[in-house]
């Protein structure tokens, strides 16, 4: 697979360091409020990437952190702790309000056919880690103590600016409208790994530390989680391109700076959502949920079918008209897999034929994960001259990677749902059941044509009865 690296701004061959394993990191949600759908884009195309990871044959373990302390209001080290505003706003503490937000995102992430990742940690819970790092950080000579937080000496590092997509004005972190300039930093990059001058008195998570009370910064959360849990090599990193500075730039200095070499081989950025007023932000208050999209209608489904339409280097535009066309497109897609079904049902599919229409697939996701062609691939499949039984193995194939849910959407489409089939039917199919159990085979087609008359079908399937309206 070829894949773009941030680091090198190339589509490089993905090459794991140990044969057939792969250790790969998310940035996880901040848990203060519901995730967007623009969250939930990343978090969308980072689960394609994994599952098709997974697809080749590759044996990934992937680790989140969760935050639910240290992200200020800035991705500096400025503003509000984002956690405490939102406890002050719903009245509740603030690990209460990570639990009801962490419970949030997982549930919206199992709507969306997310998987959850294969190691989940609440920065909360990692503190003595934190502490165990930024002291060796400090015995090296890369970290330092001033007005009592302890900040990372960028200047002690040879190529701060790794990705070089930032400008010495960027370096200015924190220093926004409205936010003092933090005067104990040495150099205006500098980032705090340990806060004990809290700029709010009020702080309610805090932990007995070398330097005093305090809570640790954002950017240390994600070098501990990572190393701690996948070593100190990391083949893949990943989350929205507003990571990549000053976040990710962050935690490649102090994890290199800790470990005494390279970390991560390859950094993968998913671009934003927009609307078409701009970016969608949590902090702005004002933002779409996978509730809002159900409660107008929509299945969750739809708009990961809407995000895989695009290649996850584009900025994305969502816009009610353009979801409208999504779901139009989705329906019509089950509804063309419905028929598939109903073609191939009791046939065999021949692994050579599905391996053969699964190849437009494979190579549009072999190039830097090109979901779009991907979907292209997936049309190509309905419209082959193969049989349905093979089409429809390799549409449930490739699902398992899109995650669509194509095939069961399809079959609930295609069947009445159970409630649907009237008892007296369903009682008939039992008795036939029994008929042909007792190979009373005579009765079993007298039953199949009574049932026929009253307006139904009956089929014994690998499944079981299917009872369908005739
Ligand atoms: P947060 O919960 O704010 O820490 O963000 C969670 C993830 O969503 C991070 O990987 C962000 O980079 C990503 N993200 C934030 N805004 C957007 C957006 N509008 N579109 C896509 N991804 C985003
Ligand atoms: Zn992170």
């Amino acid at each position: 697979m070829r894949i773009y690296n941030t680091l090198t701004h190339k589509v490089e061959d993905f090459v794991p360091r140990e044969a057939g394993k792969v250790g790969m990191y998310t940035c996880g949600p901040t848990v203060y409020h519901f995730a967007h759908i623009g969250n939930l884009r990343s978090y969308i195309m980072e689960d394609v990437l994994e599952k098709y990871l997974r697809f080749t044959g590759l044996d990934v373990k992937r680790v989140m952190n969760i935050t639910d302390v240290g992200h200020l209001t800035s991705d500096g080290d400025t503003g509000d702790d984002k956690m405490l505003k939102g406890a002050k706003r719903e009245h509740k503490t603030v690990m209460e309000i990570a639990k009801f937000y962490t419970d949030a995102f997982f549930a919206d992430c199992k709507k969306l056919n997310i998987k959850t990742p294969d190691v989940v940690v609440p920065a909360t819970t990692y503190v003595d880690e934190f502490i165990r790092v930024i002291s060796s950080l400090i015995d090296k000579g890369y970290a330092y103590e001033a007005g009592g937080n302890i900040y990372f000496d960028t200047s002690k590092i040879d190529n701060y600016n790794v990705f070089h997509n930032f400008t010495e004005d960027d370096l200015e972190v924190g220093v926004r409208e409205g936010v003092e300039e933090d005067t104990n930093k040495r150099n205006k990059a500098d980032f705090v790994l340990w806060f004990t001058k809290s700029k709010f008195d009020d702080q309610e998570l805090k932990w007995d530390s070398p330097w005093g009370v305090g809570y640790p910064g954002w950017h240390i959360e994600c070098s501990c989680i990572s190393m701690k849990n996948l070593g100190e090599y990391l083949d893949l990193h990943c989350g929205g391109v507003d990571n990549i500075f000053p976040h990710h730039t962050n935690e490649i200095a102090q994890s290199e700076a800790y470990l005494g070499h390279k970390w991560c081989n390859y950094w993968f950025h998913v671009h934003h959502l927009n609307t078409t007023s701009g970016k969608m932000s949590k902090s702005k208050g004002e933002f779409l949920t996978v509730s809002l999209l159900e409660e107008k209608g929509y299945d969750p489904l739809v708009y990961r079918f809407f995000c895989l339409q695009s290649h996850y280097r584009k900025g994305l535009v969502f816009t009610w008209e353009n979801l409208d066309n999504a779901k139009a497109a989705y329906n019509k897609l089950v509804a063309r897999i419905g028929k598939l079904l109903a073609e191939a049902a009791g046939s065999e599919a021949d692994t050579a034929d599905v391996s053969a229409l699964e190849e437009k697939f494979r190579t549009a996701m072999d190039d830097d994960l090109n979901t779009s062609n991907a979907m292209t691939a997936l049309y190509d499949i309905l419209k082959a001259d193969a049989s349905p039984a093979a089409k429809i193995a390799a549409v449930e194939h490739i699902d398992t990677v899109l995650s669509l849910g194509l095939v069961q959407a399809a079959k609930k489409t295609a069947e009445p749902a159970e409630d649907d089939i009237p008892e007296e039917i369903k009682a008939l199919a039992e008795e036939r059941a029994q008929a042909r159990k007792a190979k009373d085979f005579a009765k079993a087609d007298e039953l199949r044509d009574k049932i026929a008359a009253l307006g139904y079908t009956v089929k014994e399937t690998r499944q079981g009865t299917v009872i369908t309206k005739s």
